[in-house]
């Protein structure tokens, strides 16, 4: 039988509330011991907060507490769950649980919780791993697409395709282990078209988990230009949209400045190297290690070039530099008059060119149109099923279509049947891994030691 758990469920601070949550067979009987009420707690109302004193066992009342019990299976690890909320300070919060402690409870491991909820079966892997990117979520979208994880949408799409794929591996064992059999043979034509099929909503899971992952990290853009073209005056009316900065990090050295800012939901981490404005060419100066890293690491670039002044060699220079990178190109200063023909820099960028005043701020909205379009795509369709997909879910993803690819080729090359369902069964593993079906119980461990203790 599982052992009682105990820890703070809340942030560690002072907040009005704070909660202390057990789970396990004895979370009743132990709370009970310490919990003082017209009442005890009991089973009679499960689900209903009660009023009470929590007191040390030796007659000192330490905290004037609501508490509620949830009996498994129907509470979020699936076990007897108590919750007491107390007063949100330290001592009232530090004091409760460790007389939890004295009464037997086991200090909660990080995760722990959530890892119960998942062995109980109460939550799939990608569900649990969806909490805390819940918990972590940097803007409103992120937590839309976590929430839609949470409920289920990656799992479903992939046990979807997990059936179907297994459904093929069955037919074509049943033809390799019995061919004298009436089987209907799958012909290498189906075979194919079911593959195929896979191996595109596998491709497409990904695609929508990589807008997620920008949704969970923020777009990472960097601010290009040679000095004086108004990359500062762009990043701070940038930042002036956004009425919540999330943080401003101080640049990791004086030169690079680096804001994150959410627009319209969406997180960006922009970064400006105006602090190369000082030096001789510009794009001398992208050589620089540093400056390069910037714009490798870069999901999209920036590149601000001054309309009112005629093309230079630094400017083309830069253009061809970022020519084969996701970038869009800012023809800043259009209140001035125009000295550079937009023909040119749209030939030379290959991209998408976008006039604009920094100064008097026409042309801002198009910049936060094109920013939005290059995260979530044409249309809104696509933003309906976004969903975040961490590390560990991509690469099993990216390794399921890599194999899925492999076996399309071996398919069509009419490689014998039992080829294909070696190759079938590592897919079916991979995408197992992901939703938990298959999993090895370090992985599982793994996952939830990186929950904070109380989730
Ligand atoms: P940076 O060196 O690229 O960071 O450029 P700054 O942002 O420091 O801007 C250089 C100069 O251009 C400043 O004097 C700005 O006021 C001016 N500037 C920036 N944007 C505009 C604009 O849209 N129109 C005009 N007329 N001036 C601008």
């Amino acid at each position: 039988m599982e052992d009682t758990i105990s820890a703070i469920a809340t942030a560690l601070g002072v907040g009005a509330v704070g909660i202390i949550r057990v789970s396990g067979p004895e979370s009743l009987r132990l709370v009970n011991r310490i919990f003082r009420a017209k009442e005890p707690l009991s089973s009679s109302r499960p689900r209903y907060l009660q009023y009470g004193h929590i007191h040390d066992g030796k007659g000192v009342d330490v905290d004037e507490v609501l508490a509620v019990y949830m009996p498994g299976p129907h509470s979020y690890t699936g076990e007897d769950v108590v919750e007491i909320q107390c007063h949100g300070g330290r001592e009232a919060l530090k004091e409760i649980l460790r007389l939890t402690f004295s009464e037997g409870a086991r200090p909660a491991e990080p995760g722990e919780f959530t890892k119960r909820a998942f062995l109980n079966g109460r939550l799939d892997l990608t569900e649990a791993e969806a909490v805390m990117d819940i918990i972590n979520a940097k803007s409103r979208r992120a937590l839309v697409a976590a929430g839609r994880g949470h409920k289920g949408a990656l799992s479903r799409s992939i046990r979807e395709i997990r059936g179907r794929l297994r459904d093929l591996v069955v037919h074509l064992e049943a033809i390799i282990d019995y061919p004298e059999d009436d089987i209907e043979d799958v012909t290498y034509d189906e075979t194919e078209g079911v593959l195929q099929q896979c191996y595109d909503a596998v491709m497409q899971l990904r695609k929508k988990g990589e807008t997620g992952q920008i949704l969970r990290e923020g777009l990472r853009i960097a601010i290009v230009g040679r000095p004086n073209v108004g990359k500062s005056s762009l990043l701070n009316r940038l930042l002036q949209t956004d009425r919540a900065i999330v943080s401003n990090i101080p640049g990791t050295t004086r030169d690079i400045i680096e804001e994150q800012m959410t627009l319209d939901g969406i997180p960006l981490v922009l970064t400006d190297t105006a602090g190369l404005r000082d030096t001789e060419d510009y794009v001398e100066q992208i050589g620089v290690k540093r400056s390069r890293a910037i714009l490798e690491d870069a999901e999209l670039v920036l590149v601000v070039l001054d309309s009112a002044s005629p093309l230079t060699d630094e400017d083309r220079k830069l253009l061809a530099a970022v020519k084969n990178r996701p970038h869009l190109v800012l023809l800043n200063k259009s209140d001035l008059a125009p000295a550079l023909s937009r023909e040119e820099v749209e030939a030379l960028s290959g991209g998408d060119v976008l006039s604009l005043s920094v100064k008097d701020g026409a042309g801002m909205d198009q910049v936060g149109i094109h920013l939005r379009h290059f995260v979530m795509g044409e249309g809104s369709d696509a933003e309906m099923g976004l969903m975040t997909q961490n590390a560990r879910q991509g690469m099993l993803l990216e390794q399921a279509a890599h194999h899925l690819a492999e076996t399309l080729r071996d398919a069509r090359a009419h490689l014998p049947y039992d080829c294909l369902t070696i190759d079938l069964t590592q897919v079916l593993h991979e995408l197992g891994e992901i939703t938990g079906d298959d999993v090895p119980e370090e992985i599982i461990n793994e996952i939830f030691a990186q929950f904070c203790v109380g989730k």
